[in-house]
């Protein structure tokens, strides 16, 4: 029987993943070791108990008497805090989604990576903030590393069997977001609660928001660049409002390879799920001929400037991803407690970036944790001044 953890069980990733584990028979196929989540205590419980998971751990100490109450008589373990979950990570599984969101999923991703199974990666932000790491730690144990981020599924799909020296570019697309035909203007007054609604796909807050700004193409440019290895002028990003081509993937013979789905995560997930086999996937399939059109546009980067940013992380690389990602983050929260405007959290990003850059901390390959999760705090700590400097600059 195959055994799987599931970190973030709790999200929209975590959900779908729970699905398709469950439609492909629950505990009767799979062996589940660790379910975690935060403060959804119930839910967190419920998903324990259908899959009779050996553990479940929440992020929060104080959340521990609640889960320990809803799991009471299910001889199911309970923990909690972040080295719960890291142990957690520790104990070996077949299969393990990455699916935290933001830099507190890097750690339980290098700890599971060290049992050689596979590792379906929907947190993004640890390939930004440790790209060589993790791709260092998957080869030293023989793990396999799967990407789970639409776009990168698309491109994995579309590389299989070819010859990566063939490929002159990577193209990934872009929904827009709900601002894309949105003036500077009218940007300058965007709340969370309308940055939040995306027109095409159903997520988490945090990448909901990091989506109308583009700073989740962003973290996806720089993805790309650490996940396969293309140098950052072979990666481009194409605003594609449909949201049905995921990524193209060009030849050196002029031929282009798309890759088209759902905006349904369950397709990529289910990807990583059976790979390298393809296993039926219960998304709904496209009718062409009721699309009708499938439109594109280059994104505009004086309204979208994060993707300006990614470019200079690419180009820099070192430590700068993930002081992008880190501070990236703190400008998020920054927004999402209104303390900062939505163009602001670029501001922010930008003077993060130049101010640990004129003081030469960015250089460090990002080969050690040590030195990865020093540069997310001392970022973090930039990054909050630079909030509190934004707000007595209004
Ligand atoms: P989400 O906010 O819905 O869920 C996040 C999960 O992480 C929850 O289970 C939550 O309990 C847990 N969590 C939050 N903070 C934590 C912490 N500090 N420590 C431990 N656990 C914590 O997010 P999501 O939309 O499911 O996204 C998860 C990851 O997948 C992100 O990295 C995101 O970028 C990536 N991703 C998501 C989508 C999508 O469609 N939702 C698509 C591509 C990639
Ligand atoms: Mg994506």
């Amino acid at each position: 029987m195959r055994s799987i953890s599931i970190f973030g069980a709790t999200g929209s990733i975590g959900e779908s993943t729970f699905d398709l584990i469950m439609r492909g028979g629950g505990p009767e196929a799979y062996r589940t070791v660790a379910l975690t989540g935060a403060r959804n205590i119930p839910r967190l419980a419920e998903m324990a108990r259908a899959l009779r998971a050996e553990v479940a751990v929440t992020a929060h100490e104080e959340c521990l008497p609640a889960l320990r109450d809803a799991l009471a008589g299910s001889g199911i373990e309970c923990a909690a805090g972040a080295a719960a979950i890291a142990e957690a990570a520790d104990r070996p599984a077949d299969w393990v989604m990455s699916a935290i969101v933001g830099a507190a999923g890097l750690v339980p991703g290098l700890r599971a990576l060290r049992h050689g199974g596979t590792l379906a990666l929907a947190n993004k932000e640890s390939l930004v903030t440790a790209g060589p790491l993790l791709l260092a730690t998957a080869a030293r144990y023989g793990a396999t590393l799967l990407p789970v981020d639409s776009e990168h599924s698309a491109v994995f799909q579309a590389l299989v069997g070819e010859d990566k020296s063939a490929v002159e570019r990577v193209i990934i697309t872009a929904s827009g977001g709900p601002f894309r035909s949105f003036t500077l203007e009218q940007m300058q007054s965007i709340t969370p609660a309308q940055a939040v609604k995306h027109p095409n796909w159903s997520m988490g807050q945090r990448i909901s928001i990091d989506s109308a700004s583009m700073f989740n193409k962003a973290l996806e440019l720089i993805e790309t660049r650490e996940f396969f290895g293309f140098d950052p002028d072979q990666i481009e990003v194409i605003t594609h409002p449909q949201s049905i081509i995921h990524a193209m993937v060009g030849f050196c013979d002029g031929g282009i390879m798309a890759h088209l789905g759902p905006a349904d995560m369950r397709h990529a997930i289910g990807f990583a799920l059976h790979w390298p086999n393809r296993g039926d996937v219960p998304v709904e399939r496209l009718d062409l001929a009721q699309l009708a059109s499938l439109d594109f546009e280059a994104p505009d980067p004086a309204r979208f400037p994060a993707l300006r940013l990614a470019r200079d992380v690419m180009a820099m690389r070192g430590l700068s991803g993930a002081a992008f990602n880190a501070a990236k983050e703190i400008a998020l929260d920054g927004f999402i407690a209104e303390e900062l405007s939505f163009l602001g959290m670029a501001e922010v990003v930008e003077t993060t970036l130049s101010q640990l850059s004129r003081q030469n901390s960015l250089q460090i390959d990002a080969t050690t944790l040590e030195d990865v999760l020093n540069m997310d705090h001392l970022a973090r700590e930039t990054a909050a001044s630079a909030v509190k400097s934004w707000q007595q600059g209004k």
